[in-house]
């Protein structure tokens, strides 16, 4: 079978993760920890970084921090993963889904500015949902597989309404606007780890923060919150969150090797559109103005998607459909959803995600057009 995007386990995993169980340090202390959180400063240009077990536990603390609390909105693109919405209930607060431009398949930054400057008043620096009287408290910009919104103007968009940004970078590492890396616009970003993504540490996720004391905050609460050196004494309701140093250090040697899965991700994008330019109907995510993009899940719309999937799964080479778009699900089906023309809707119907793990090899790619260009022979 030729998989979809699976880990590249080929440099200094082993040689760390052993030093980890030779010296006992395998929990959630330890100098891998401190050298993984260091790595992703170095190269996002964040000031602070602070490692959670997981993207979405990076997203509740965020949010968290940002001052989300029970009956505030946080605005978030109607395509995203589930888990940008999940993680905004477990604060209880809800989710405005807000539909996505249908080139760059990120949040339309138009409705977004239409929907605040209609439906929304300023009271008490703080913006306020008029028809609900529910205060939108944050943004959440997912960077749906590694592209970006045009990241300047969502700023200048928050900045007026008074609220505030959590970015989803989650799928974003190796990802630029204007030469800015994604996840240090917002208040804060979140990084995901997880087996698909660019980089993983099989679970792990990474706050990035510009603001010290956040970054502080974020370290405290992410584990249990314990405010005495020596007594158990707690100063509020705190999570086990840390990533543990065998993880990171798996993630110290993935990180070394980040620069040459970008290389690959963006040779085996290239070679896929070359190919599929021919046929009519296929269209690619077209990158914003600005933007560097990391190519991490190539996912194209290709016509008659679904019968394609389903000659491309009997062929063993795996697909995947793109998200169900969250106003579709059963538990966010009564939310706020901002659309003119229920954008996430076709772009989900005509969408598919196809094999471009880093380690694929250049025969793998090929058996994948031509069965794809077989398809519409
Ligand atoms: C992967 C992902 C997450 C969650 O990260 P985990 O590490 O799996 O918890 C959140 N949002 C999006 C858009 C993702 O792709």
């Amino acid at each position: 079978m030729i998989p979809l995007s699976v880990p590249n386990i080929s440099g200094n995993e082993w040689t760390y993760i052993k030093e980890c169980l030779d010296t006992s340090w395998v929990s959630s202390v330890g100098s891998y920890v401190d050298k993984f959180e260091q790595s992703l400063c170095d190269f996002t240009g964040a000031k602070h970084a602070v490692s959670t077990v997981n993207g979405s536990a990076a997203l509740h603390i965020s949010m968290l921090l940002a001052g989300v609390e029970q009956n505030d909105y946080v605005i978030v693109p109607n395509i995203t993963f589930i888990a940008s919405v999940n993680t905004i209930t477990y604060l209880k607060a809800s989710p405005i889904l807000m539909d996505v431009d249908k080139d760059t398949w990120q949040m339309d930054l138009d409705l977004l500015e239409e929907f605040l400057s209609t439906k929304t008043v300023i009271k008490d620096n703080a913006c306020i949902h008029k028809e609900t009287n529910r205060v939108i408290r944050c943004v959440m910009p997912v960077h749906v597989l590694g592209n970006m919104c045009n990241m300047k103007r969502l700023m200048q968009i928050a900045n007026t309404f008074m609220i505030k940004v959590v970015e989803d970078a989650t799928e974003s590492l190796g990802s630029y606007y204007n030469n800015q890396h994604s996840g240090t616009f917002g208040l804060f970003g979140c990084i995901s780890f997880n087996g698909n993504k660019i980089i993983t540490t099989g679970g792990g996720g990474m706050i990035l923060t510009n603001d010290e004391k956040l970054a502080k905050r974020a370290k405290h609460i992410t584990t249990q919150a314990k405010s005495d050196s020596f007594e158990y004494i707690h100063d509020e309701i705190g999570y086990n969150y840390r990533l543990v140093n065998i993880l990171a250090a798996m993630g110290v040697a993935q990180m070394e090797q980040l620069p040459k899965f970008l290389i690959r991700k963006e040779e085996v994008y290239n070679l896929y559109i070359n190919s599929f330019n021919a046929i009519n109907g296929f269209k690619e995510q077209i990158i914003t103005d600005g933007v560097k993009q990391n190519n991490w899940l190539q996912t194209f719309v290709f016509p008659d998607s679904k019968d394609l999937m389903k000659k491309l799964t009997d062929e063993k080479i795996q697909v995947r459909p793109f998200w169900v778009p969250m106003n579709q699900l059963q538990m966010f089906n009564k939310e706020i959803y901002v659309s003119i023309n229920d954008i996430a809707g076709s772009i989900y119907n005509t969408c598919v995600s196809i094999p471009c793990s880093t380690g694929i090899t250049n025969q793998e790619v090929e058996k994948v057009i031509s069965s794809i260009l077989g398809f519409y022979k």
